[in-house]
């Protein structure tokens, strides 16, 4: 008797399939015939269910929700998604930087936050960190970098040797490693961090001003951390908790949220600023350009399939939509031809078809073809100019070109160093001026152990050096710690 109330099984191309345990033989004990094209079908599938994990930031979760603008801020951009009143869908990502796709989310590491924004004009992709800052300045360092952080060619193991070797060989990682090691290297859920830029971004407002901006996403649920001895234990027992609790909790209908506000600095304060406004490893200090509120996004819709939705979902700082624009940050600058490229090899070069990444505006695009491409092409003419109605640029509307000054020979040089820049200060004032002693402690018990793990001269020798530069009496204390008062 067949129930007609379950749909009947079908192949991929909706055939009617005759069982689902059996596969065709020859006979009960023959063998199995090749023609069983629908068993061929599950296995070929099953075989190819895997796209590439992402090279960094593999594990995470994420979620859909709406960005609403709070605040007037169209003094600074004209930026569609940040006019007063506005609502915008958008997706947002969380994860780790150095695990693979199983590791444990509560492992010491940054984390990714990524937001797409289905405007108007097109997506904006805002792919940021937890962190203000990062351990280089340079994208010629980046691949390096993540090399030290990830596994040891011989032994297939990560090895904090290898991290500490490439960090106290690179002082500008200074910062951001201090900030690592302190309470915010592991936050308690992806609920109760901050998200920031990190990078600066140029602004245009109407008429046509530019401006400096970071963004910093603030927490709503408050900021909340696990201790190493806590993020160790949740490890083992849950390798999934930021998962599991991002969904969980949009589940339940608790939907996260987070305030967003900008640092605006006017375009020509750039030029002497007390710190180069350009370097990913330095802040702008909230005295010199405080906190300037815009909007709120809140969380509200889980994947119903965590593969199309959050493992496809393809993030670029390139999505950059009218009203905003690059800064001469280089590795931003190195980002925007990175993050596309790898979205071309993981998931194929038609990935801004997925569902995730599909424009909720209209495209009119000239690209065609290519592998696994199933949006045909709005219009017959292939090419520019045409004469048969295919879509033409509008530099009156979207073609003013906006940058800065620029002249000189080709050089591979450092930025210019501005009248406070150095590679501890900014590290030294987290740890003196934002840290109490408790966090202070934290910390010194965090770098003692993790060099006590597996690090050996001349390494360690240059990280008591190294700890000492950030804060004198600091890095007594973890040379002390270490045994090597
Ligand atoms: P402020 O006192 O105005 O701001 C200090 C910032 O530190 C706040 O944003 C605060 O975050 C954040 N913070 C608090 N505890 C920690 C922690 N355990 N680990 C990391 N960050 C923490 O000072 P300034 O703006 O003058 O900056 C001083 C230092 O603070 C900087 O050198 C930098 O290391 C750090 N910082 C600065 C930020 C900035 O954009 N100016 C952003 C984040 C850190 P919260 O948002 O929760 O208040």
């Amino acid at each position: 008797m067949s129930d007609s109330t379950v749909p009947y099984t079908t192949g991929n191309t909706g055939i009617p399939v005759e069982s689902d345990s059996d596969s065709l033989t020859a006979g009960a004990l023959g063998p199995i015939l090749l023609h069983d094209h629908y068993l061929i079908e599950k296995m070929a599938q099953f075989n190819r269910e895997r796209v590439p994990e992402r090279v960094v930031h593999a594990k995470g979760g994420g979620a859909y929700g709406v960005f609403e603008v709070t605040q007037d801020v169209s003094r600074f951009t004209r930026a569609d998604l940040f006019q007063p009143g506005r609502r915008t869908d958008m997706l947002a990502r969380f994860s780790t930087v150095a695990g693979e796709l199983g590791s444990p989310d509560t492992w010491r590491d940054p984390r990714g936050f990524a937001l797409k924004f289905y405007t108007e004009h097109g997506n904006y992709d805002m792919v940021g960190n937890n962190t203000p800052v990062f351990f280089v300045r340079d994208p010629m360092k980046f691949q390096d970098f993540i090399r030290s952080q990830k596994r040891r060619p011989d032994s297939g193991l990560r090895d904090h040797d290898m991290q500490w070797d490439f960090w106290t060989l690179s002082p500008e990682s200074a910062h951001q490693v201090a900030w690592l090691m302190g309470d915010r290297g592991i936050p308690r859920t992806w609920r109760n961090m901050n998200g920031y830029s990190s990078h600066t971004y140029m602004w245009i407002n109407a008429g046509g001003e530019r401006f400096w901006v970071k963004y910093h996403f603030k927490t709503d649920q408050g900021i909340a951390f696990l201790t190493q001895d806590e993020g160790d234990a949740m490890a083992g027992e849950d390798a999934d908790a930021h998962r599991r609790d991002l969904f969980d909790s949009i589940r339940r209908g608790e939907h996260p949220s987070w305030t967003m506000y900008v640092q605006v600095m006017p375009f020509d304060e750039a030029w002497d600023y007390r710190f180069n406004p350009f370097d990913l490893t330095k802040v702008w200090p909230h005295g010199d350009y405080p906190l300037i509120e815009v909007g709120r996004m809140t969380l509200n819709r889980n994947p119903d399939d965590y593969h199309v939705h959050i493992e496809q979902a393809a993030f670029e700082p390139s999505n950059l939509v009218p009203g905003i624009s690059v800064s001469p940050d280089k590795m931003l600058l190195g980002r925007i031809f990175s993050y596309a490229d790898t979205h071309r090899y993981r998931i194929g070069p038609n990935y801004a078809q997925l569902p995730p990444n599909r424009p909720h505006s209209p495209v009119h695009s000239y690209s065609k073809d290519g592998p696994m491409r199933y949006e045909p092409a709005d219009t017959a003419a292939v090419y520019a100019p045409n004469s048969y109605g295919g879509p033409a640029a509008d530099p009156g509307r979207f073609g003013e070109p906006v940058g800065w000054d620029v002249a000189g020979r080709m050089v591979r040089e450092a930025y210019p160093l501005h009248r406070e820049d150095d590679d501890f200060g900014q590290a030294g004032t987290l740890v003196r001026e934002v840290l109490d002693d408790a966090a202070r402690d934290r910390l010194v018990s965090n770098v003692t152990g993790h060099l006590s793990d597996g690090v050996s001269d001349p390494v360690l020798t240059r990280a008591v050096q190294y700890w000492r530069s950030i804060d004198k009496d600091l890095g007594d204390r973890i040379a002390t710690g270490i045994g090597r008062a």
